[in-house]
């Protein structure tokens, strides 16, 4: 089974940050921006007052190395736009873009081809493949824009299909594999590359719902092996809480929210969110120190704990806690990284979390 409840790690070194980015689409943009930021007019406003479109507003956060890390919202909320300014293929109206310490937008023609070629690959929902080449040569194109040997280029490819578990596929014409295979070349020809950073704009989203779940398992098989930076771009919000150590969530061009799974779930930033969050489930997403209650406080109300009331790491899940307390009669003992007893949960505090959350509480 996966686990979905991988944790970012908070002392990596930061890959990409993005600060006060705006892109605001149209002749006038300039203008635009000006009245948007000193007045703060709304996107409508905007495109009635200047004809231009506000694709992102004021964007910041920044992605850990080795983060998976997704932007979510519906369609047209600015996830695109958003994630194509961290390889430059567009140029933000106002606001700054740092990878691993450069400046994008500062990036001379040389120096940004350098680094579209070797440091980021992108992975588009419409598979961008060449349907007339082989699947192998698809896959080693970067590596051939890169001026990389054939043997050697076919060698890495290979290695890459094999990634992807296409084996044996590569003379095939792409157009020849279905949806969900010319994805995993996709992705192979992504990976060939080997790219420290990984721009995926909505991969699956054209997807039958049961390939789909098999490319999103098989894309987090990978990610655990090999910890790419990863930005993640769904408008599926089931789809971001099984992939994203974080998600952002977009609307109108605004970052509404960002957060671990569990803090979209737990506490939605607004009704936007809200309505997002009422489709998902929160067995695999919260944990058992957001659900469980202080040790003094349970201890304050109740008898104590007994010693033999089994004993839980703070980290496991919803579903592994309503597993125990089927078995169980008492309380569960939630305990620390060091075992020590922080918390305890009864079967109220989790039939609660299940039918409302704790927000409430
Ligand atoms: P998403 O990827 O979330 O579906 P997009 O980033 O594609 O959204 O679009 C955000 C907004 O910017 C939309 O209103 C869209 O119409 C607009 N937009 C995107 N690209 C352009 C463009 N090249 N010219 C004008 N408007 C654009
Ligand atoms: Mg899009």
């Amino acid at each position: 089974m996966l686990d979905v409840t991988r944790s970012p790690d908070s002392s990596a070194p930061t890959a990409i940050e993005i600060s006060g980015v705006w892109k605001i689409f149209g002749g006038s943009w300039n203008e635009a921006l000006n009245e948007v930021q000193t007045k703060g007019i709304s996107k409508k406003e905007v495109l009635e007052k200047y004809n231009c479109v506000v694709g992102v507003a004021d964007a910041s956060f920044s992605v850990k190395r080795g983060e998976i890390f997704c932007v979510m919202g519906l369609s047209g909320s600015g996830k695109s736009t958003l994630v194509r300014h961290i390889n430059r293929l567009l140029e933000p109206s106002a606001g700054k873009i740092v990878v691993d310490g450069s400046d994008v937008v500062g990036l001379d023609p040389e120096a940004l081809r350098t680094f579209r070629n070797e440091k980021i690959a992108m992975v588009f929902q419409n598979f961008a493949l060449m349907p007339h080449r082989s699947v192998l040569d698809n896959v080693a194109m970067p590596l051939e824009i890169r001026g990389i040997s054939k043997n050697q280029r076919m060698r890495k490819a290979a290695e890459a299909l094999e990634l992807v578990e296409l084996t044996g596929w590569g003379n095939k014409f792409a157009h020849e594999l279905s949806g969900g295979m010319q994805q995993r070349v996709g992705l192979a020809r992504a990976l060939a590359a080997n790219p420290e950073i990984l721009l995926m704009d909505e991969p699956f989203s054209a997807l039958d719902p049961l390939i789909r779940r098999q490319l999103q398992e098989e894309f987090m098989r990978l990610a655990s092996i090999m910890r790419k930076t990863t930005v993640f771009i769904t408008h599926d919000l089931d789809e971001a809480v099984r992939i994203g150590d974080r998600i952002a969530i977009m609307r109108d061009g605004v970052i509404v929210q960002i957060g671990t799974p569990e803090e979209i779930v737990m506490q939605p930033a607004d009704d936007y969110v809200a309505d997002f969050v009422a489709g998902i489930s929160r067995l695999k997403v919260v944990r058992a120190h957001a659900v469980m209650k202080p040790l003094t406080d349970y201890e304050s109300g109740n008898p104590p704990l007994p010693a033999d009331a089994p004993e839980f790491d703070e980290d496991v899940n919803l579903s592994v806690l309503i597993d125990a307390a089927i078995k169980s009669d008492g309380p569960l003992a939630i305990v620390d990284g060091d075992r020590k007893r922080i918390g305890a949960i009864t079967r109220a505090d989790l039939l609660k979390t299940v039918v409302e959350g704790t927000e409430t509480s």
